[in-house]
């Protein structure tokens, strides 16, 4: 199995401008703080193991039944669930190449295998997973948006390749950017997702949704599957009792009815997006079109060297020779200071050849 390089961390000392591991740069919303605040005095007592209210608000606020929506201590924890739930050894599940670390992780973690399918123009090859799938699959893992690649898929795409999965096969639709995702989509005028109708239609999928991206909430360890009520009675046995804590749901609920300060995260996302990319192309660099809150891009050398060259001024970013792209790395969107100040090392650098 492989290990995990996780970013520096919130308490790494050094004063960082941290553009590694796709954090909210705006932080929590204040009302999140608060409810943080008057939550953080019912410590001595045990979370809701079923976070009820935070389920009830999920289901008003995607229209599903509270018996489709499973809460967990982040969506990686959902995906180690599901893995626990459906696989085994002897067991398969089937991914793009270059697609989010946890997949081989939390697969491999049951004694099962994954295969790995190779991208089309860096995105996932839809067809290619289907020719994967065999009598021993019970689970497919789409990062839409790809981390670390950035790269989308539209509902048609998605739509076409559901038809076709096999009874046998669950699809985890993992949907951990929609927010930013949704918004590129309407500026860029395509569809991006109809999951949820897929859930609501009975097909095999579980969408994943997290509250660590557009609400800034990566800290406290809480996001949600929406699925098959029947697959979540098993799944919920696998979790841990009480994973997730009371603080981290009082901080989601609140987080859900601010709409206006993810509206700012997302707005700000796909207008640095544009600077950072466009900077960065200018240097000579290839960018691939981001439909995240992060970038990937070739730096046309050593992605290691390069990374190592940033840090020194002080910049955090993610070398992906780990994911087979020893060129690349990818570039979590900040503020706009803080893209400002990436821009202006990576020109130095530039300068420096
Ligand atoms: N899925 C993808 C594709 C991700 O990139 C991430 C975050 N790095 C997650 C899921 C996990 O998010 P969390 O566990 O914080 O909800």
């Amino acid at each position: 199995m492989p290990v995990y390089a996780a970013g520096p961390g919130a308490s790494s000392g050094r004063p960082l401008i941290r553009l590694d591991s796709n954090e909210n740069p705006y932080g929590p919303s204040p009302r999140a703080v608060e409810a943080m605040w008057m939550a953080l005095s019912s410590s001595n007592l045990y979370p809701d193991d079923n976070s009820a209210d935070l389920r009830h608000q999920l289901a008003v606020h995607h229209g599903m039944p509270e018996d489709q929506i499973l809460v967990t201590a982040g969506s990686t924890d959902m995906i180690a669930i599901l893995c626990q739930t459906l696989l085994g050894p002897g067991r398969n599940a089937v991914t793009s190449e270059r697609s989010f670390i946890v997949y081989p992780l939390a697969v491999r973690a049951t004694g099962a295998d994954l295969i790995q399918t190779p991208m089309r123009e860096d995105s996932f090859d839809l067809e290619a997973i289907l020719a994967a799938i065999d009598e021993n699959t019970r689970l497919i893992f789409v990062a839409n948006p790809n981390n670390p690649t950035g790269t989308i898929l539209d509902s048609a795409a998605i739509d076409y390749f559901l038809s076709r999965v096999p009874d046998h096969v669950i699809v985890v639709l993992d949907e951990a950017y929609y927010e930013f995702a949704a918004h590129f989509a309407f500026l860029r005028g395509f569809m991006y997702s109809n999951s949820l109708d897929q859930v609501k239609r009975g097909a095999p999928v579980v969408v994943l949704r997290t509250f660590s991206k557009a609400h800034g909430l990566a800290g406290l360890r809480i996001g949600y599957g929406i699925g098959p009520a029947d697959l979540f009675s098993y799944c919920v046995r696998m979790r841990h009792t009480y994973s997730v804590s009371s603080v981290a749901q009082a901080a989601a609920l609140a987080a859900m009815r601010d709409q206006a300060h993810i509206d700012r995260a997302v707005t700000s996302n796909s207008q640095q997006s544009k600077i950072l990319c466009d900077g960065l192309a200018e240097l000579g660099m290839r960018v691939f079109p981001t439909s995240a809150n992060f970038i990937c891009c070739d730096v046309a050398e050593d992605a290691a060297a390069y990374t190592a060259r940033l840090r020194e001024y002080g910049i955090s970013v993610r070398p992906l020779g780990f994911w087979g792209a020893p060129n690349s790395i990818r570039i979590s969107i900040g503020t706009p200071e803080q893209n400002q100040a990436l821009l202006a090392a990576a020109q130095k650098i530039s300068n420096a050849r």
